[in-house]
């Protein structure tokens, strides 16, 4: 049980220490006026493998007490196969296990989201937000900051297996960017890593952990289970937890808003559980209706990803580097100095492209890893050989996240939908083709062995529909699902208000009306830190504008 006596009561209570969790807790605790209760229903996450960035790939790969490891129903258009879908749990979230990278999207996602009415969210208004975050180690510039508390760094060159691929790029038409979250996004080029020093810069990292020592008006309670909403006269009052089945309930008591923080599958699932949903979803499961919102649980998008993956004739990848002993004292070398293969991520290069000319923007992102990735790491290596994930950066394709049961600690149903529509099984057939030919490329004779997977026998579009329906895995961006809108069946208004419930707030991916071209974890740190300002009377911060190659292209500027 927590050491919290039932009945508490605080400002705030924030249900989720993830990437937008950890971002509130600190902001609004900056007043010490203001008091927070932060509710997780994990640990501290402490192990040496969320701190060491190359304790990635184990992390992913092993549900437990760091990773929810859901899965979702059988998926229609993928030939009934259920996907696995790693979520972070304990402090940090997702951004304890996620893969480091540092993406923003493309500027004209945000201007989208203001063409639709969502007054201040343009991209001139959130860059502000990604920069106050931001520290990023080469300095600012007009696109990046200094001072803030997530580090960002452009990590080692790492092994020439990541140059050789930018090279190879360059040699298949492409342009080189630098930074994918400045000028130009279109290219290949090597990523910025949330990485500090030799250590993974989770939120917990960045906002919670430096600030508990010095915060009395700050609580945070680990294993705290949130299971339903309280709500009174249409307000919400508190929340009610517990740390796992059987075990008694308290309730936390909320003064002024709760703020639901628990990611694009739990929020909504906790919304149900609490009685706000949709009518007909929530009195299935025996549960009264506060607020009849059709669209919570609605319009989940994910990133859908498949693995181009060539045996290397060379011994370099991270099978050889991490075979027989090597790998326990690759970790000893960490644990005793912060040194070695250890220290990054193994995650160093990508690109952003698009499958179309004429597209305003890129539709698909390359991520390269030097090893034979299969099954989200659950499928140990056998060989050298060096993988290249492309995934859809803008599906249309719509899914929907349910509830299962009235339990909180069933998982909820999830049905992303992964491409019902052609257009995604077009993008996904073209972004196959396109690392092919990257790979072909001359940079990259002196590592290129046998195509592994798909392998070289597929050819045709057929061919290669049915090995993306059996093969496509996500690449872990769900959001959605409590869209913000300025329309009326939008579940969160322009200030992630709950329509219909007072005093209660979502803030995390699952507001995101559309999904972003690129990783997620730095836009909903962004979102989180909008919303700190909003919840705290601050006036906002100006918007900025930053020129983007789109807009030159354009004659805008
Ligand atoms: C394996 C993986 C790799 C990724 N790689 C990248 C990457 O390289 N770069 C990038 O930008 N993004 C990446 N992402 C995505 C990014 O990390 C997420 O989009 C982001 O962290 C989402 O933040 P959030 O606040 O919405 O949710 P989360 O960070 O998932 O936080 C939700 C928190 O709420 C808690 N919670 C849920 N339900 C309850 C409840 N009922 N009671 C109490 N607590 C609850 C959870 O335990 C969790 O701690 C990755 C994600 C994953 C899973």
């Amino acid at each position: 049980m927590a050491d919290i006596e039932s009945g508490s009561r605080f400002d705030y209570v924030i249900v989720g220490a993830g990437s937008a969790g950890c971002v509130l807790a600190s902001r609004l605790t900056e007043d010490p006026n203001i008091t927070v209760a932060l509710l997780e229903a994990g640990g501290k996450n402490e192990s040496l493998l969320v701190k060491m960035p190359a304790g990635v790939g184990n992390l992913i790969a092993t549900k437990g007490a760091t990773n929810w490891g859901f899965e979702t129903v059988p998926q229609q258009f993928l030939d009934g196969r259920r996907l696995y879908q790693p979520r972070g749990r304990g402090w940090g979230g997702s951004s304890a296990i996620n893969g480091m990278i540092y993406i923003r999207g493309h500027a004209r996602d945000y201007d989208q989201w203001r063409q639709t009415g969502l007054t201040g969210w343009g991209y001139a208004d959130v860059l502000p937000y990604f920069k106050r975050a931001q520290h990023h180690e080469d300095g600012a510039d007009a696109w990046n900051a200094e001072g803030g508390p997530l580090w960002v760094s452009r990590g080692p060159p790492g092994d020439p297996i990541y140059k050789a691929f930018i090279q190879a790029g360059k040699q298949a038409g492409f342009p080189v960017t630098r930074d994918f979250n400045g000028y130009q996004q279109e290219g290949v080029g090597p990523y910025h890593l949330t990485i500090r020093d030799g250590e993974r810069w989770s939120a917990s990292a960045a906002y919670l952990r430096p600030i508990l020592a010095s915060r009395p008006n700050l609580r945070v309670i680990s294993n705290a289970h949130a299971g339903r909403i309280v709500i009174e006269n249409n307000k919400a009052v508190g929340v009610e937890f517990s740390a796992g089945p059987g075990k008694p309930v308290q309730t936390v008591r909320a003064a002024r808003e709760v703020l639901v923080c628990g990611g694009a599958f739990q929020s909504p699932q906790l919304l149900m559980l609490s009685g706000i949903g949709p009518a007909d979803e929530i009195t299935k499961h025996g549960i009264k209706v506060v607020a009849d919102l059709p669209e919570v649980g609605r319009n989940l998008q994910d990133h859908l990803d498949v693995c181009l993956i060539n045996e290397m004739t060379k011994p370099i990848s991270m099978y050889s580097k991490t075979k027989g002993l090597k790998q326990p004292m690759i970790g000893l070398q960490y644990l005793l100095s912060k040194q070695g293969p250890g220290r990054t991520n193994h995650l160093h290069a990508g690109a952003f492209l698009k499958t179309r000319g004429e597209l305003d923007r890129p539709d698909i992102q390359l991520h390269v890893v030097n090893a034979q990735m299969r099954d989200h790491a659950r499928i140990k290596a056998d060989r050298d050989a060096f993988t290249i994930h492309a995934c859809q950066l803008r599906p249309e394709s719509r899914g929907t996240v349910k509830l299962a049961s009235s339990n909180p600690f069933d998982a909820p149903a999830i049905d992303p939908r992964y491409l019902a529509e052609e257009n995604d099984r077009r993008t996904m057939r073209d972004s196959v083709r396109i690392m092919r030919d990257i790979v072909a490329q001359k940079a990259l004779d002196l590592y290129r062995g046998a195509e592994f997977a798909p392998g070289a026998h597929i050819r045709t579009d057929a061919e290669i529909d049915a090995w993306v329906r059996q093969n496509a895995e996500t690449i872990y961006h769900p959001v959605g699902t409590v869209r913000m809108g300025a329309d009326a069946k939008a579940p969160v208004d322009d200030q992630l208000r709950v329509r219909g419930v007072e005093g209660l707030r979502v803030i995390d991916a699952s507001v995101m009306p559309t999904l972003i071209g690129g990783n997620t974890n730095a836009p909903t740190i962004m979102i989180a830190e909008k919303l700190s300002d909003i919840l705290r009377g601050k006036p906002l911060l100006p918007p900025q504008d930053a020129r983007i190659a789109e807009d030159e292209m354009a004659g805008a500027v």
